[in-house]
């Protein structure tokens, strides 16, 4: 018995892929039981040039003929289409998938699992979130006999780049993401990192897995870190604090009492005790708290060729393993129907700046909005601006846990009075 993987693409993660099946097929197939053999890559250009010396006639453009001779097929053209037909075409002939396509998966996660389940196939995607980290699979098969409660994640390397700059060096937002992107840690498009879409793509995934049902990305509310300004970091800092871009998907309860899950991508205040708050440059890490587990953390690259394909591998080993003992893959049986609770329902906590005038009873004005809306303050810290001419103050409020709509409503109610001149940021905090 030989099985058969299918290769779609041959970019950064693709060719490290194909290069581990070539260079590791003797030690692959005494870890499976069985040999893998590379059937082909399908590719845009065949005659592109491409990195190691991967043979030729292994080069097609007709994914179709390739998916339909497969047992396993490795999806990493990236892109909704045609990786989607490719993945339910594979699934529908009963061969498993293994791709790292998170825009495609949070898109259609419901429709790609449902056709694994009909198709009695599975499909594994370990890259699509947080890169090499093994993160779905100990949260799949390591915790399914525990009940997670919360799952914190830095799950994208270039706003964790940019804001680990800023924090360090002072420097504004556009300066460092010019820098990342002459690194090249950033695109020459930046907009699905900053503005929060890819991290909100693998926060579908994780609450997805985390509380076994099917959330896609409209379940996913989504904030980036374009509007985190210097004096934002700066003033984490004298708190004694960082903002990291955290994907979050935790258990709650809605106003009438009614179990979900809230799922969110925001740039959020951390203490600088939290371990996330340790992650540093590019690096990605899931900190995840179960009811018996407790906290555990999970860190490493969360992008880039070979690690990447060191996630892929190790799906493509484990759908191998599955087939050649007939022992069948560790997919969830059934999705369970979970409500998904909007923003407005999650509990958390607030870092507001504002500018204020500097004149008797304007705390006392801010403060009884705060106690109107049942939004209890931790901290209130004023100081006079560097440049100030003797009106004007800075307030630096950190609230206690509260509801977000509350949050909210006093933000608001806050931003119309004649005292307050502008409120410069709010950034919500996660932890003690
Ligand atoms: P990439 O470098 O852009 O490579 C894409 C490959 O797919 C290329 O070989 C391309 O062919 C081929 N391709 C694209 N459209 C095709 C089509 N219509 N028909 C046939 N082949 C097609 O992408 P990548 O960085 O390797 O990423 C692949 C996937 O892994 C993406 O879903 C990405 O989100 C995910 N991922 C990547 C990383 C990372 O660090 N790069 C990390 C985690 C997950 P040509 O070479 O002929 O153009």
């Amino acid at each position: 018995m030989t099985l058969k993987v299918a290769l779609l693409g041959c970019g950064n993660v693709g060719s490290q892929v194909a290069r581990i099946l070539l260079d590791e097929s003797e030690e692959l197939a005494a870890r499976i039981g069985v040999p893998l053999e590379l059937t082909g890559i399908a590719v845009r250009n065949v005659d592109a040039p491409r990195e190691g010396d991967l043979p030729r006639e292994l080069f097609t453009t007709d994914a179709e003929a390739l998916v339909d001779g497969a047992d396993v097929v490795v999806e990493l053209m990236g892109g909704l289409e045609p990786a989607g037909s490719m993945i339910l075409r594979a699934l529908g002939n009963g061969a498993s998938v293994v791709t790292g396509n998170k825009a495609l998966l949070a898109a259609r996660l419901p429709e790609l699992t449902k056709a694994a389940r009909d198709g009695g196939a599975e499909l594994l995607y370990e890259a699509a979130v947080a890169g090499a980290i093994p993160i779905l699979r100990p949260i799949r098969e390591s915790l399914a006999g525990d009940h997670i409660t919360k799952v914190l994640g830095i799950v994208n390397g270039t706003t964790n780049f940019i804001l680990d700059a800023m924090d360090t060096h002072g420097s504004q937002f556009d300066a460092v993401l010019a820098e990342a992107q002459q690194l090249g840690y950033a695109e020459a498009d930046p907009t699905a990192d900053v503005a929060g879409h890819d991290a909100a793509s693998k926060a579908a995934l994780l609450a997805s897995l985390a509380f076994h049902t099917t959330f896609d990305l409209e379940n996913v509310y989504c904030e980036g870190i374009t509007g985190i300004s210097a004096d934002d970091v700066a003033g984490a800092a004298e708190a004694g604090m960082v903002i990291k871009l955290l994907a979050i998907a935790e258990r709650t309860t809605d106003t009438a009492g009614n179990e979900g899950v809230n799922v969110r991508v925001h740039p959020t205040l951390l203490s600088r005790e939290h371990p996330l708050a340790a992650v540093r440059g590019a690096f990605n890490a899931v900190f995840v708290e179960a009811e018996n587990a407790g906290e555990l953390m999970f860190y490493g690259q969360g992008a880039g060729g070979a690690p990447t394909a060191s996630a892929v591998m190790g799906d493509v080993v484990s759908i191998a393993r599955g087939l050649s003992t007939g022992a069948g893959g560790g997919s969830e049986a059934q999705p369970r129907p979970t409500r998904a609770l909007g923003i407005e329902e999650s509990t958390t906590r607030y870092s507001i700046s504002l500018e204020v005038t500097d004149e008797t009873g304007v705390l006392a004005e801010i403060a009884g909005i705060f106690a109107r809306h049942g939004v209890s303050i931790e901290t209130m810290r004023q100081t006079i601006s560097a440049d100030d001419n003797g009106g004007q103050a800075r307030l630096r409020i950190i609230t206690h846990e509260g509801r977000e709509a509350a949050l909210a409503s006093t933000v608001a109610e806050i931003e119309q009075l004649a005292v307050v001149e502008a409120v410069s940021s709010v950034v919500r905090v996660e932890g003690k």
